[in-house]
């Protein structure tokens, strides 16, 4: 099945091979900027005291070498706090506190004033907590699945730098929809017994047509994570449509089934609760990589940080589920979706995008019908017509509610 494949793809991503480096720290009397050499999920910051010290955590980084000090900084410190988190200390010569987090637009770099404090301003800040600061949007990297050690190391398709960035076509300012065609190069995806057609030339095809519907209204913006026939795994998939800054996010599958009869799309969200024993199996076995990598997933409720990115995953969810009823009901008939077509898998290595995403499976190789409708031009203009006219009512909408 090729939902399985996929998931195994993203699976198979090992989170810390993807960590930013800390380039460098410079320390003025007033600030402190830290660059990194991608992007990082996030900051938080805090004061110690006994003795007295400013911590900067940099989620998603790999720490570096110390950093010269000044003013009220005796020295500064690098460590790594855990797989994927960098710490820096900063030794305080007096007290201080800090004030103004910020990222710099690109994600790129984090700034911190640091200011002279009396003992009592020191001793209130020390006793009241993080401070969270996130990059731009289109700047952040996802956080992986988990905080731990990892004992699964598989090696990487290839660094985050190096990702190839598709063209975006469509008007400025115009919001970006990323249409991901499933599997491609080595993996064919499903194949169909009638001529025996591969899922990865029709999620090709009908991508294509879906880029070529919006590009033709000019209503958003879009951009294909692969325009030929090339393999990316899943994580590369999301990486490029957030790398993009996207707001959605819509893969393109074609299904396979036992029983030949079986037809229809079916589009598939995040959720907390799988919706039927099929989605419960997957998740299930996706989760059991969290056991295997060491994972304490339960104490993560504690962080503030984890509480701010569990909101982003909700809210992300809520939209993702939104959208796929909206499919559902514009890209009737020429998406004929099956009676139970939503569906929702609790796949926790999709909680990580902060975008919200949806995985359509337009119908099953192992039909007939469906495989003449999947290939065939006619029945992927009609799909894509259907698809295109959800795409700019999500939009469309979105922008009257948050005006
Ligand atoms: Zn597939």
């Amino acid at each position: 099945m090729s939902l399985v494949l996929a998931m195994m793809a993203l699976i198979f991503g090992s989170p810390s091979a993807w960590a930013t480096a800390i380039e460098g720290i410079s320390v003025t009397p007033e600030r402190i900027t830290v660059a990194f050499d991608d992007y990082v999920e996030n900051a938080t910051a805090f004061v110690l005291d006994n003795p007295r010290r400013i911590a900067i955590d940099i989620g998603g980084a790999r720490a570096g070498q110390g950093g010269a000090a000044a003013g009220p900084v005796r020295s500064v410190r690098q460590g790594q706090y855990d797989p994927q988190t960098a710490r820096i200390v900063l030794d305080l010569a007096r007290p201080a506190t800090f004030a103004n987090g910020s990222f710099g637009s690109d994600g790129r770099s984090f700034t911190l004033d640091i200011r002279p404090a009396s003992n009592v301003a020191f001793a209130s800040a020390a006793s009241s907590g993080r401070a969270n600061f996130l990059p731009p949007m289109a700047f952040r990297a996802r956080p992986p699945r988990g905080r731990g050690g990892l004992t699964v190391r598989l090696p990487r398709a290839t660094r985050s730098n190096d990702l190839e960035l598709p063209t975006v076509s469509g008007p400025r300012g115009r919001p970006l929809v990323v249409i991901d065609a499933g599997h491609g190069g080595h993996d064919p995806g499903a194949i169909s017994p009638y001529g025996n057609r591969r899922e990865k030339d029709a999620t090709l095809a009908i991508a294509r047509a879906i880029r070529d519907e919006l590009i033709e209204s000019g209503r958003v913006r879009v951009a294909l994570t692969r325009d030929d026939d090339r393999f990316l795994v899943l994580r590369e998939r999301y990486e490029i449509a957030r790398r993009l800054g996207a707001e959605l996010f819509i893969s393109v599958h074609v299904d396979s089934a036992e029983n030949r009869e079986a037809h229809g799309a079916t589009v598939y969200t995040l959720s907390e609760v799988a919706s039927d024993r099929e989605s419960a199996r997957l998740a299930r076995r996706e989760n059991a990589s969290d056991v295997i990598n060491g994972v304490d997933l339960g104490g993560e409720g504690q962080d503030v940080r984890s509480i701010l990115i569990d909101l982003t995953q909700r809210e992300t969810m809520n939209i993702s589920a939104r959208f796929a009823n909206l499919l559902r009901r514009e890209a009737r008939p020429a998406v004929p979706f099956r009676s139970d077509a939503h569906r929702f898998a609790g796949f926790a290595v999709l909680k990580a995008p902060d975008m919200p995403s949806v995985l359509l499976e337009t119908g099953y190789l192992t039909n007939q019908d469906d495989t003449r409708r999947v290939f065939s031009r006619e029945g992927q203009t009609q799909m894509a017509d259907g698809i295109a006219r959800a795409i700019e009512v999500h939009f469309a909408r979105r922008v009257t509610a948050t005006r």
